[in-house]
């Protein structure tokens, strides 16, 4: 069994920020969790006033920048002799404020200046470099520390990818993350207790179910005690991580099922280290398994000279994300050809679906996270960004479209003339891209063939529920001397046009061939917000299992910024990442897509009293 550490640090009192009231309580009862209840072998407790830790020379541990900073790099910097193995795990605990500078994300210590951030804060970037150089191969973060309330600082922990890294955090960029008096502990933290003490079939001890367990719970408890939103939010890198096994003593046969089937795969790949190092993890739950036991011993045979797991190498911290955007230009210049649909993976993932769907928690909720980098990243992405042009050009006028419209034209859900003018409530439908030049991205297919078929659902579940949708485009279409502007802009006039009620445009992504999972952009008003929460959450109780990426601010999107109606901007997923390209490619889960889209949709209409 692996050994597990843990750093704990919480900080109430603060010198140049709003003090916090239950931040030491979280990390105290977290450590005293560690301690006695998960028997961890080392806990290093950080809080105002916690004992120094014995050593030679006692090391301090109020929660100062010099003393955090010091005993990360002492503890972790010797990389020819880490302290901890592959198999170990080794846990991160932050309550206190965050703070995001120049696109990174820092932890604020007692004595940080917000002022002179990068001198005297710790970036989480550096702190995870230091946590995987100490040889664990599980490195967990729970950063509850998105608590600054006041509105200038109140910036939350964003989106920044760490290698090798499974972070949880408290609450998205633009929420905070609150405590709660009544249970003398911050939302995230209470409920984090909650889903660690849980047994049996409904344990939390897998990632990717204490994500659930948060996500679904963080929420209701805000709601109960009249707190704002707080959703948070899981990131593991690589994506495997999700399927980690956090709590081998809670941990059920169930759970090791995906670890397994993660460990076939990373041997029939050929990536024998990590194939060795998760068979190790599934035998640590499930002692004498012999899938594992067989496993272990042929790549033993594959492999005659490494008996001794080697040590995993800490890889660098890639610097901040890159520029991902919702409507990059395909790499056209690439001739690696799109890879088969995944049939095996398509299978294994349904069957995973299947097991992570426990009673009562279905939901991996996350929301809004870190727009201000994002806008920052598109802004500086060099292609073309057809969702963000620059802002000084106009939307071209209307006689000028029309005039250069080609065949592209209105249509409704069945592809027939739609019958206009609109009768009640209108819903413009709106499949991305697909009037040249304004093409979409390139996965395993083309995005504007994946979001027709299910924008073309969405229209139909709609009429169906007697409400009018219009789609945008029912093919590809042109517009001569197109622009990828004029494109958007065609999307907005029409929805102005037809003085449609709502508009939601659906889209598909393309990053780094590991993002997966679906994610809403909404425009800047209340409507919006409550359109693509809705849709959200019908995404998530429909549709098990599926990595909820968060709503997100979408004002910098052309299409959200101009029209007038409320509007959203749904990407179901990723056209470039295997498993999510299976989804988006079976007709299944299009219609599962669809139809929860289109109840969200209903559900807000009704809510709004707009129908019955
Ligand atoms: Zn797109």
């Amino acid at each position: 069994m692996g050994r597990n550490w843990a750093i704990v640090v919480g900080i109430n009192h603060y010198e140049n920020l709003r003090s916090l009231n239950f931040a030491k309580r979280d990390a105290s009862v977290m450590a005293t969790w560690f301690q006695q209840e998960a028997k961890f072998n080392q806990v290093f407790l950080f809080t105002d006033d916690s004992p120094a830790i014995a050593a030679n020379s006692p090391i301090p541990t109020q929660p100062t920048f010099g003393h955090v900073r010091r005993f990360l790099r002492a503890q972790f910097e010797n990389i020819q002799s880490p302290l901890l193995k592959p198999e170990d795990n080794l846990w991160f605990f932050f309550a206190g404020h965050g703070n995001r500078y120049k696109d990174k994300d820092y932890l604020m210590f007692s004595d940080s200046d917000p002022g002179d951030v990068e001198n005297t804060a710790i970036s989480v970037d550096y702190v995870t470099q230091r946590l995987r150089r100490s040889g664990a191969d599980n490195v967990v973060l729970f950063l509850d520390a998105c608590r600054d309330e006041s509105s200038r600082a109140g910036l939350g922990i964003g989106e920044q990818s760490y290698q090798g890294v499974i972070t949880f955090y408290s609450c998205t960029a633009n929420q905070k993350s609150w405590e709660i008096e009544e249970l003398q502990h911050g939302s995230f933290t209470h409920s984090l207790l909650e889903g660690l003490r849980l047994q049996g079939e409904a344990n939390c001890a897998t990632v990717e179910r204490l994500a659930q367990y948060l996500c679904y719970q963080v929420p209701h408890l805000n709601t109960r005690y009249g707190k704002p939103a707080q959703n948070p939010y899981l990131q593991a890198e690589p994506p495997y991580k999700m399927y980690f096994i956090l709590l081998e003593q809670t941990a059920t046969l169930r759970d090791v099922e995906p670890l397994k089937y993660q460990a076939s795969q990373a041997e029939n790949r050929g990536d024998l280290l990590l194939a060795k190092q998760l068979w190790v993890r599934v035998l640590a739950v499930s002692r004498g398994d012999l899938d594992a036991i067989e496993a272990i011993g042929r790549i033993a045979r594959r492999q005659p000279f490494s008996s001794e797991l080697p040590i995993s190498t800490p890889m660098p911290v890639p610097s901040p994300s890159g520029g991902r955007s919702l409507s990059s230009e395909p790499d056209t210049g690439s001739s690696t050809p799109p890879e088969p649909t995944p049939k095996l993976l398509f299978a294994q993932r349904q069957k995973f679906l299947q097991w992570v769907g426990l009673g009562g928690v279905v939901t991996i909720v996350s929301g809004v996270f870190l727009s201000i980098f994002w806008n920052y990243e598109r802004l500086q992405s060099k292609s073309p960004t057809p969702s963000s042009p620059a802002p000084s050009s106009p939307v071209p006028n209307l006689p000028t479209l029309q005039k250069a419209l080609q065949n592209c034209r209105l249509s409704s859900a069945t592809g027939t003339n739609p019958s206009l003018p609109k009768k009640g409530i209108l819903v413009m439908v709106d499949p991305g891209h697909g009037i040249p030049p304004d093409t979409g991205s390139l996965g395993f297919f083309r995005e504007e063939d994946v979001v027709l078929p299910i924008s073309k659902k969405i229209a139909t579940i709609l009429e169906k529920n007697g409400v009018q949708a219009l789609l945008t485009r029912d093919k590809d279409c042109t517009i001569s001397g197109g622009t990828v502007r004029s494109s958007l802009a065609y999307r907005v006039k029409m929805a102005e046009q037809v003085n449609a009620d709502l508009f939601v445009s659906i889209h598909a992504e393309v990053f780094n061939k590991k993002a997966h999972g679906f994610e809403i952009f909404t425009s800047n008003n209340s409507n919006s917000q409550r359109l693509g929460q809705l849709v959200s959450s019908s995404i998530v109780q429909s549709i098990n299992g599926l990595f909820n990426r968060g709503l997100k601010a979408g004002e910098h999107l052309f299409i959200l910024k101009n029209v007038s109606m409320p509007s959203i901007l749904v990407d179901p997923g990723f056209i470039d990442n295997k498993e999510d390209a299976a989804l988006l490619n079976n007709p299944d889960f299009q219609n599962k897509m669809a139809e929860a889209v289109a109840q969200g949709i209903i559900q807000y209409l009704k809510e709004k009293k707009q129908i019955n």
